[in-house]
């Protein structure tokens, strides 16, 4: 390995942290506490040029690359052992432009950055459920969240993006200029370039909104899917929900002799106003007898960050995750069986109702795939980092064991939940089989020696055909 030291990027004008530098423990560290790597050098960029300049000196050196964003993936595609990392973190401003309603957001913001600014003009874009989430891979893999029946996945409202190429150019991507970038943007990750920033379209929304969630003794499980099921069949597109299988978290308005305990939760958010929210919601917060109903209004900007802690950096997490048509039956019956299987009572799995407005726009339009599925689903098992090993496995197995019993049921899957195991095949099923030709095409034109490949990648056809 290169000395640390050796390493100069011309003309660079961020941070170069070294394995010798004292921040370089945290610059590495990404989410999932269970990744970790150590690259030979993190580029932390001020801005496009310092993103250009990093990628043109790592292709001179022949010195892998990685794309940190928020440092969110589960899988840790963020750093790599020995690369290079082109360090977004230090990008994140957002400006709001309240008269045409777009805003500009920085390659590296979190959604707290978006929703800060721009729930400041009472506007809103559809961004993740975790506001420490980034906005690059969240928005470069598809986005989907509370907003997205109504106003669209987050690829749908992006607008144009600033890329920097394989090359360590700096180009424009848009309806206009790059369209078959600007397609394969929208939803293929971030095999195509570095964004150094996103133009979002934005919307009314809030500042407040009826929502939150409502929890049910895990028992009531079949009963409240089911009853979830009708209740969803004619949803309006403002009502976003996601069904939340584990036990109630610790969050500040829970009781503490409820924390911890299983529990099926719809989490509610109406894109609406408060009064028709609370039309909507009526119904499924008066079914059975919920153990705690934490509905009501609330500001959007609050909601967003709500479950934040939950899912806190640093805890060790592995992710299995797939689409899901419907919910019959017999899937109810599996989400009933294995939810309540995992033993660390941090494991949860979450299902995402889709449809509305992602589900209206043209098949193709964008490189997301899969917009007639009924949910997107990720079974997610966490652990602690003191606990040992034993605990990891059993919790990987519950996630497993869960997935495989869905096998008969699976509708693809969404890129952004797929974990370090998840491989080629299941990047295939992904975006299915045009889809991924068609960005195997863009792939081709834009990063022919498939630079960025620390990703789940999408390899040019060249390389594939060579293998
Ligand atoms: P990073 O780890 O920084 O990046 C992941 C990859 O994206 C990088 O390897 C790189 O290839 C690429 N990338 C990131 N930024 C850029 C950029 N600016 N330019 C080029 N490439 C880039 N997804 C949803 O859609 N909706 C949700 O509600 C949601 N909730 C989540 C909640 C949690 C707790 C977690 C862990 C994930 C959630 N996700 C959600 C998944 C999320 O979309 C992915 O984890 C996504 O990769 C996070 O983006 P990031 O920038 O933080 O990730």
């Amino acid at each position: 390995m290169t000395a640390p030291t050796a390493i100069r990027i011309p003309g660079f004008r961020g941070n170069l942290i070294t394995p010798d530098h004292r921040c370089y423990d945290d610059a590495r560290a990404v989410w999932n506490g269970a990744v970790d790597r150590r690259p030979r050098l993190i580029a932390r960029c001020s801005g496009a040029a310092d993103a250009a300049a990093a990628v043109r000196l790592a292709r001179d050196r022949g010195l892998e690359i990685a794309v940190r964003g928020g440092g969110h993936n589960v899988a840790g595609t963020a750093v790599w052992d020995d690369g290079i990392v082109i360090d977004l973190s230090a990008m994140r401003s957002v400006s709001v432009d309240p008269v045409k309603r777009t805003a500009l957001v920085q390659g590296g913001a979190l959604w707290a950055d978006v929703d800060h600014e721009t729930q400041a003009h009472g506007l809103a874009t559809t961004g993740g459920i975790v506001s420490h989430t980034g906005v690059g891979g969240l928005s470069l893999g598809g986005g989907i969240g509370w907003l997205m029946r109504k106003h669209g996945l987050t690829v749908d409202n992006l607008v144009e993006a600033e890329v920097v190429t394989a090359e360590g150019e700096i180009v424009h991507a848009s309806t206009d200029d790059h369209p078959d970038l600007f397609w394969a943007l929208r939803g293929g990750g971030g095999n195509f370039g570095v964004v150094s920033s996103f133009r979002f379209a934005l919307h009314p929304v809030g500042p407040t909104v009826m929502a939150g969630p409502v929890f049910w003794a895990a028992a009531n499980t079949t009963d409240v899917l089911r009853f979830y099921r009708d209740f969803i069949a004619d949803a309006p597109d403002e009502l976003g929900t996601i069904v939340r299988l584990g036990t109630i978290p610790p969050l500040p308005l829970v009781d503490r002799d409820l924390r911890f305990r299983p529990a099926i939760a719809v989490v509610s958010c109406y894109a609406g106003p408060v009064e028709a929210g609370e039309r909507a919601l009526r119904a499924i917060r008066q079914f059975g007898t919920p153990l705690v109903d934490l509905v009501g209004p609330t500001s959007y900007v609050d909601h967003q960050s709500g479950i934040d802690d939950t899912v806190p950096h640093g805890w060790h997490y592995y992710w299995k995750a797939t689409n899901l048509a419907g919910l019959s039956d017999e899937v109810i019956d599996i989400l009933a069986g294995h939810a309540s299987r995992a033993t660390s009572p941090r494991s949860y799995a979450a299902v995402f109702h889709m449809g509305g407005a992602v589900a209206r726009a043209a098949r193709g339009s964008t490189a997301y795939p899969d917009r007639d599925v009924g949910h997107d689903m990720s079974i997610d098992a966490v652990w602690l980092p003191d606990q040992d090993d034993t605990v990891a496995s059993v919790e990987t197995a519950w996630a497993r064991e869960f997935f495989d019993a869905l096998e008969p049921h699976r509708a693809g899957v969404y890129v952004n939940f797929l974990d370090a195991d998840d491989g080629e095949d299941r990047v295939r099923e992904a975006y299915g089989d045009d889809t991924f030709r068609r960005l195997a095409d863009v792939k081709a034109r834009y990063d022919p020696e498939n630079v960025f490949h620390h990703n789940k990648n999408i390899q040019p056809p060249r390389i594939f055909a060579d293998r």
